[in-house]
């Protein structure tokens, strides 16, 4: 497995299966059900759990700024960074961005253990977490400066970590166009 930019806890690697054989007793579901169990079962599981993933980092990333841009003061004029009004502002955007990002996980969790959940709904959470996390993740290199790109700071792992959602199947593009075919009465393969 190749060392990866982010999500280094995570070990993945390609499987190939060579002349398999297993028995029919084995078949979970129906014959020709695979992809109807794929996207009834598995896609709202993996939605919600990398999701949930980049939710946790945005958060992680908020907490750690608003700590740093706290106690980060200069002795010219002891003021910390935190009084400055554009600080203010760019936590705000944080924290606004943190909170529509977790309470979407939330609806879609509770859609989930209802048995309502649409397909939409289900596609979208990923979209809006991983826009979140990324949104996160550019903003706390404007509030922590180079305590966020310093590789002691915690920071430097959580930005590495949160491109991972961009990049892990399925992406937001397909995720996009899956939605824009919903929507425009397209059919769609998932
Ligand atoms: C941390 C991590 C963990 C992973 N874990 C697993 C795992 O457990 N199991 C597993 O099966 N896979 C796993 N993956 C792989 C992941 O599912 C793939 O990286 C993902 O599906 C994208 O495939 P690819 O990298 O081959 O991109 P490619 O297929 O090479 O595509 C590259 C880019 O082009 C875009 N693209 C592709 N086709 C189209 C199209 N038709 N229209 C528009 N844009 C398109 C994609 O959105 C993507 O951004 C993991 C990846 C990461 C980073």
């Amino acid at each position: 497995m190749p060392k990866l930019m982010g999500l280094r806890g995570n070990n993945s690697a390609p499987i190939e299966m060579k002349d398999c054989r297993i028995e029919s007793k084995a078949l979970i579901g129906n014959e020709g059900d695979g992809f109807k169990i794929s996207r009834e079962k598995l896609l709202p599981m993996g939605q919600l759990g990398i999701s949930a993933l980049q939710v946790g980092i945005a958060k992680a990333i908020y907490r750690e700024s608003v700590e740093y841009v706290k106690n980060r003061f200069y002795s010219h004029n002891e003021k910390n960074l935190a009084s400055f009004q554009s600080i203010q502002q760019i936590i705000a955007e944080m924290k606004i961005e943190c909170d529509r990002a977790e309470r979407s996980l939330e609806y879609m969790a509770c859609q989930m253990e209802k048995g309502k959940l649409d397909m939409i709904t289900l596609l979208e959470i990923k979209i809006i977490a991983c826009e979140a996390v990324l949104k996160l993740a550019n903003l706390c290199l404007k509030v922590c400066g180079g305590h966020a790109y310093s590789a002691r700071s915690p920071l430097e792992r959580y930005i590495r970590d949160s491109k991972a959602g961009t990049v892990l199947g399925p992406t937001p593009e397909l995720l996009k166009e899956l939605i824009g075919k919903i929507i425009l009465d397209i059919p769609a393969s998932i």
